[in-house]
């Protein structure tokens, strides 16, 4: 009889695109449609918006805490976003992987890069997937940046900028996923993550 694999290692499944592609809702529909994927929750200093709570969106801290964390190697990675800093925590990731779960960061572009080399180092035990979300459209990217609402024509203008340079990067990507609809795209990233414990042996 064939051994049985029995390898415990979690799947990270590192979810980045432009801003206001959707990331974070296509994300939290695909965690109510699968439970038994986790979403690691990263820091900022960030102010909350409207309808955002410490520890379920983010952890809102101070600058002079993010430091803190920065200097206590506390992140996996961190970067500097439209202005605040942002950073995904290691030892929940760590822990929540070493027990074979499936994690998804959510992470700008430089804090994919960041993971991509974290996990080629072998830093981290386990297997990882990159996945590029895009939107249909650069005017599609536009409409939803302003009807976000949060943030004045300047902003809107500074991350519609940014994204445009941000989808040049997605080449280095395993994965890249057309954010049409929130269903059909988190649909398909629970295909991938499949896929992926099938193919690393994972369960
Ligand atoms: P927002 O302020 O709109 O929630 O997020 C701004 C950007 O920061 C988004 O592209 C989001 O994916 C990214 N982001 C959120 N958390 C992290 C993190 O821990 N690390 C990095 N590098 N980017 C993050």
């Amino acid at each position: 009889m064939a051994k049985k694999a029995k390898r415990k290692q979690g799947l990270l499944v590192v979810v980045s695109g432009p801003s206001g592609v959707g990331k974070s809702t296509v994300v939290r529909r695909l965690l109510k449609a699968d439970k038994n994927v986790l979403l690691s929750i990263s820091a900022t200093t960030r102010p909350p918006r409207p309808g955002e709570a410490h520890g379920e969106h983010y952890f809102f801290i101070t600058q002079h805490e993010f430091d803190k964390r920065v200097k206590n190697n506390e992140f996996l990675e961190w970067a500097k976003v439209h202005n605040y800093y942002y950073g995904t925590p290691l030892s929940s990731l760590k822990e929540q992987l070493a027990k074979g779960k499936t994690i998804v960061c959510e992470v700008d572009v430089q804090g994919a890069a960041a993971i991509k080399n974290f996990v080629e180092e072998r830093r981290l035990r386990a297997a990882a997937v990159f996945i590029f979300l895009i939107p249909p459209s650069v005017d599609i990217l536009a409409f939803r940046l302003k009807k976000r609402k949060t943030e004045d024509e300047e902003v809107v203008n500074y991350r519609l900028r940014a994204a445009i340079a941000e989808l040049q990067v997605m080449e280095k990507y395993d994965y890249i996923v057309v954010n049409d609809k929130v269903e059909s795209a988190a649909d398909k990233i629970s295909a991938i993550i499949n896929v992926e414990k099938e193919r690393t042996l994972l369960n």
